[in-house]
């Protein structure tokens, strides 16, 4: 069981069916001994299956695949939900970063000050564009901190792409005055924090360009790759919606400039559109769940939990629950003994930890936190009974 469950959390060495996708995708999920599964893929369908089958039916019946209503009713919805100016739909968040930067002409000798505690896709993006990435190091909520990214600013400064991880958005206002008085752009990698707001304004919508990850495990989870740019310049807005169809100008049917092809195709736009009606009882659950989790773990010494809901400042969306221990291997491997899944985010490493990547970065506190966090099941699907048998196994494990 134990092999089992670290081979399943693990994943990435694990090439059975569906283990491609982060976290791990399997097929036929869980055996007896898994009470609690990190993310149960196939009830994601059955949440809302007659409004999923209606929404696919309905683009089957029409044919219409490729930059129809769909989309244009996905983008017009989501961008009111954010409240920014525009929305486009596009491929996958690691596509939405890439045309930020194009559309800001962001690219060789210019930097990127980011976190290294994201997803590859966030650093990939801008070397792909030909910049630099400059990795600023975490706070104690594991967030990028304005300290830091001070620190970081040098002349070739271009940008800034603060990550929002956990649902929980950075110190977006501090940034962005930091921001304007170097005249640099913002380009928000929001990708797991669509619906989190600081002092009442949403991630997304700080600075140039947010953008949203559509991945089946994000908080809006697509059936399959999907992603988004919200912008309020219209004319960036433009040049987005251009830039992922080759360049093209639907009006004069001329190529306005070199592009690439990255279009949010329409049966996943009716999913989204689907799940964005439920969105707000999906991340109400969530919140209810951490604060079921604060609840319950709060006084074990050798925990660390994130800050739970109950915030005026903020309004956090919890798409991981992410917690320090010190002992945390001895813990993920009683809760893996227990049924209960639990993983490391991006397998453990934080960016500058990939060798072949050659980054050259001193982050102290995000490698102390890769040597103490994991991930607890925290998502919509999960049962009061799982939770609480979540919380009771942890106890279990710091009573003993
Ligand atoms: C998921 C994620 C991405 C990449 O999103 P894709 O849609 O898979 O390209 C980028 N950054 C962060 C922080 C993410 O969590």
């Amino acid at each position: 069981m134990l092999d089992n469950a670290h081979q399943t959390i693990l994943g990435t060495k694990f090439r059975k069916e569906g283990s491609l996708c982060w976290p791990p995708n399997r097929l036929r999920p869980f055996g007896d001994d898994v009470n609690v599964p990190f993310f149960d893929y196939p009830a994601l369908m059955r949440t809302h299956e007659a409004e999923f089958r209606q929404a696919v039916d309905s683009v089957l019946e029409r044919g219409a695949f490729i930059l129809q209503t769909d989309l244009a009713d996905f983008e017009r919805e989501l961008a009111a939900y954010c409240g920014a100016g525009a929305a486009v739909g596009v491929g996958n968040c690691t596509d939405a970063l890439t045309i930020a930067l194009a559309a800001l002409g962001i690219g060789r000798g210019d930097e990127v000050i980011t976190s290294s505690h994201t997803f590859v896709a966030t650093a990939s993006a801008i070397v792909r564009a030909g910049a630099t990435p400059v990795f600023a190091d975490i706070g104690h909520d594991h967030l990028m901190t304005v300290e830091a990214v001070e620190a970081a600013l040098s002349p070739r400064t271009a940008a800034l792409m603060p990550v929002s991880i956990n649902g929980r958005c950075c110190e977006l206002g501090d940034m962005s005055r930091l921001a304007q008085q170097n005249g640099l752009a913002i380009i928000e990698d929001s990708a797991q924090a669509l619906g989190a707001s600081i002092e009442g304004k949403q991630a997304g919508t700080f600075g140039e360009f947010g953008t949203f990850s559509f991945y089946p495990a994000k908080n809006l989870g697509a059936f399959g790759d999907a992603g988004a740019i919200v912008t309020s310049d219209l004319a960036l807005a433009d040049f987005a919606s251009k830039y992922r169809d080759h360049g093209r100008n639907n009006e004069t049917g001329e190529i306005d400039f070199w592009g690439v092809n990255s279009r949010l195709d329409n049966l996943q736009a009716a999913v989204l559109s689907v799940q964005l009606r439920h969105y707000a009882a999906n991340i109400g659950r969530r919140r209810e769940i951490a604060a079921r989790y604060h609840e319950g773990l709060q006084d074990l010494e050798g925990l660390v939990l994130p800050p739970p809901p109950e915030d005026p400042r903020r309004f956090d969306t919890f798409q991981n629950y992410e917690v320090e221990a010190d002992a945390r291997d001895d813990l993920r491997a009683h809760l893996a003994d227990s049924g209960v899944s639990t993983i490391l985010q991006w397998g453990g490493k934080a960016v500058h930890h990939f060798e072949a990547l050659k980054v050259d970065a001193e982050l102290p506190n995000t490698d102390r936190l890769f040597q103490r966090m994991f991930l607890l099941p925290m998502n919509q699907l999960l049962t009061d009974d799982q939770v609480t048998y979540v919380i009771d196994q942890v106890r279990r494990f710091f009573s003993a």
